[in-house]
């Protein structure tokens, strides 16, 4: 189905953009609290069983210290790092290791299991390496075990498991100039010494609670929706939590997590609760098997051209089909259409503010209809009313579902809207507490989130201590300083993959595959030279730091408007390096040309070999 911004007379509108706009900044307004990210708490401390717990492998094995020498430490598992070793092997690097807390690859893959798991962006786009695995998704979006399967056959297929080593934190890297490496610790006292580290840590692999009073005294159950408890709720993945059949669960938090987890707890839930501080955008999902003839049919190269079109449609650049042709693009074609008049062209002499404006009508005209269809699937009005989301769609993280809004309709399931109290007030021993009103409950399940834009400090979770022992902490204090997202002053042999500095895409992997190249490449010359140490100099660190601030002004308007969350770091994006904020503006494509005309000029230019 189109968005009806498809058809939109911006000349006649049925609906008042200025009273939209208003209501809009009430919502905000009503959310945005002091504390920002500070309201919520670390999993570590008393709180680190919310990150150490296992609930798939179990406590580690014991092992001895281990004593190595490696050219390579990757630290991370996940798709980044799995790319990053995967690159890195193809070009010969052998001597390397991957460092992982899980004891599988998978990263987030491996973490959230919750039931309903399901990756949100179209398969063929985000599953790695599928032409290289020779592997096709069975549906338009897999479901978690399958992506969880296919970077078990990555690592096999290429090499990685005889690289790993799992179950194993890096707790700190200190940079030792007399020997030009990296000592490497864990919390197994492993002893390593490694020429270059490469960090892969992921966005969704620190879980965070809610600061919310009281949360220690609960006596019931309790856990994070990335370390599902299978053993309590009974099920998997895909459902059929019959443990649940006499229990009251509360679920805090309704993110994309929830929006996927909610379903299948109000099947199986005696009685379920659902907090709701903001409701998501809920789009159409519309999955479905990949038709074979289709997979046969497909040329040589034809992942990254799939990739590249998404990301061409989702940041409003020209193309000639919508090769995904989801609920994704089609809010981003809607868009397009109001900026572009017919063939691809962009509106004449139309002014920035001017396509701004038009921008907005379609986004409202979008989410009146995301709106309208939750008064479609959900029968009671005043909850229907309660699941409305109000914001600019890209505030939050759009949600597509098609059973998420008729779980509403459950006589076991109660919607608890907590948005006047800046969320759940109170946790006590056997309740949790909104509006005044106690809901006893057996069991809470936090779906609130990650360290995705919070301080780097909360998010790698292990120090890095560069040059003369100075942290990349205190360099970073000021804002975050890269070139090119992936390495920085002071901190030699030490790169990094992720959302940094660099150009973002809402499909992950096709961001880090291209990072893990330029990496690559600049490793192949450190080799080639016989150079002990590679970093940037200070004078391009600044330029990329300026390139990135120029960028987050072109974003800083818009998400001054959103209601607070991770991507406007809960409202306090102007004091802070919240993602989103902090990424190359035009985008992934973009970035990933502009490293590609770099690697293409083979000058290694703002780069300083010893
Ligand atoms: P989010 O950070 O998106 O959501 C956290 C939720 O917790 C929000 O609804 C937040 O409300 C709520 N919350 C926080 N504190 C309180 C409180 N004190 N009381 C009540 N509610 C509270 O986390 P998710 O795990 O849902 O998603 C994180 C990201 O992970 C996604 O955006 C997505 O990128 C990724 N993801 C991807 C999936 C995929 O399919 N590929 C599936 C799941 C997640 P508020 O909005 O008001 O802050």
């Amino acid at each position: 189905m189109a968005a009806q911004a498809d058809t939109l007379d911006i000349d006649n509108l049925d609906f008042d953009p200025d009273a939209l706009r208003r209501r809009y900044d009430h919502e905000r307004d009503r959310r945005l609290q002091p504390r920002g990210e500070d309201q919520y708490l670390e999993t570590k401390g008393d709180y680190a069983e919310y990150f150490d717990a296992d609930p798939y492998s179990g406590e580690a094995p014991s092992r001895g210290p281990l004593t190595l020498t490696p050219d390579v430490i990757v630290i991370g598992g996940g798709f980044a790092g799995m790319f990053a070793a995967y690159r890195l092997l193809e070009a010969g690097f052998d001597n390397l290791h991957i460092v992982e807390s899980g004891a599988d690859f998978g990263g987030t893959w491996y973490w959230n299991r919750f039931p309903g798991s399901q990756c949100d962006i179209e398969s063929y786009c985000y599953m790695p390496l599928l032409e290289e695995t020779n592997y096709m998704p069975t549906q338009k979006y897999a479901n978690a075990p399958e992506i969880f399967e296919h970077c078990q056959r990555i690592a096999r297929m290429f090499g990685l498991y005889e690289k790993a080593i799992f179950q194993t934190r890096v707790e700190a890297v200190d940079w030792d100039d007399r020997t030009s490496r990296w000592t490497v610790r864990t919390n197994r006292g492993d002893d390593i010494a490694a020429r270059i580290v490469v960090s892969a840590t992921g966005p969704a692999c620190i879980p965070r609670l809610p600061d919310i009073p009281g949360i220690r005294d609960f006596k019931g159950h309790s856990f994070h929706t990335s370390r599902w408890d299978y053993e309590y709720t009974g099920g998997d993945s895909s459902g059929n939590l019959d443990r649940l059949h006499d229990k009251r669960i509360a679920v805090i938090g309704t993110g994309a997590t929830a929006v996927q987890c909610v379903p299948h707890l109000g099947r199986s839930a005696k009685e379920l609760y659902v907090f709701q501080r903001t409701p998501s955008s809920i789009d159409i999902r519309g999955n479905g098997p990949t038709d074979p003839e289709w997979a046969n049919s497909l040329p040589a190269g034809w992942q990254k051209e799939r990739q590249e079109n998404f990301n061409d449609v989702l940041t409003g650049q020209p193309f000639e089909v919508d090769l995904v042709n989801d609920q994704w693009t089609a809010v981003f074609r809607s868009m397009k259409n109001v900026f572009f008049a017919g063939e691809g062209d962009a509106v004449e002499g139309a002014a920035r503010e001017e396509l701004e404006r038009l921008n907005e009508i379609a986004d409202f005209d979008n989410m009146n209809r995301i709106r309208a269809r939750v008064n479609k699937l959900v029968q009671d009005p005043a909850i229907a009313e309660t699941l409305k989301p109000w914001y600019r769609q890209f505030c939050k993280r759009p949600c597509f579902h098609d059973d998420y809004l008729p779980t509403f309709n459950l006589p076991n399931v109660t919607l608890v809207d907590v948005s006047d109290s800046y969320g759940v007030e109170r946790i006590t021993e056997d309740s949790v507490v909104a509006n005044g009103k106690a809901y006893p409950v057996d069991c809470i399940i936090y779906a609130t989130g990650f360290e995705i834009s919070t301080s780097y400090r909360k998010r790698l979770r292990y120090d890095v201590n560069g040059v003369n022992g100075q942290s990349l902490y205190d360099h970073w204090k000021d804002g975050r300083r890269t070139l090119h997202g992936h390495s920085s002053h002071g901190f030699p042999n030490w790169f990094l993959i992720g959302a940094t500095q660099v150009g973002v895409s809402a499909n992950y992997s096709s961001m880090v595959d291209e990072q893990a190249l330029q990496i690559v490449y600049i490793l192949k010359e450190l080799r080639e030279r016989g150079a002990n140490s590679v970093q940037p100099t200070l004078e391009a660190e600044d330029d990329w730091v300026r390139v990135i601030k120029q960028s987050a002004q072109d974003v800083s308007d818009f998400f001054d408007a959103c209601t607070p969350g991770y991507y406007n770091n809960e409202g306090k994006h102007r004091e802070s390096t919240a993602a989103f904020i902090d990424a190359y503006s035009p985008g992934v494509n973009a970035f990933n040309r502009l490293l590609q005309e770099w690697r293409g000029k083979g000058d290694y230019e703002g780069l300083a070999f010893r």
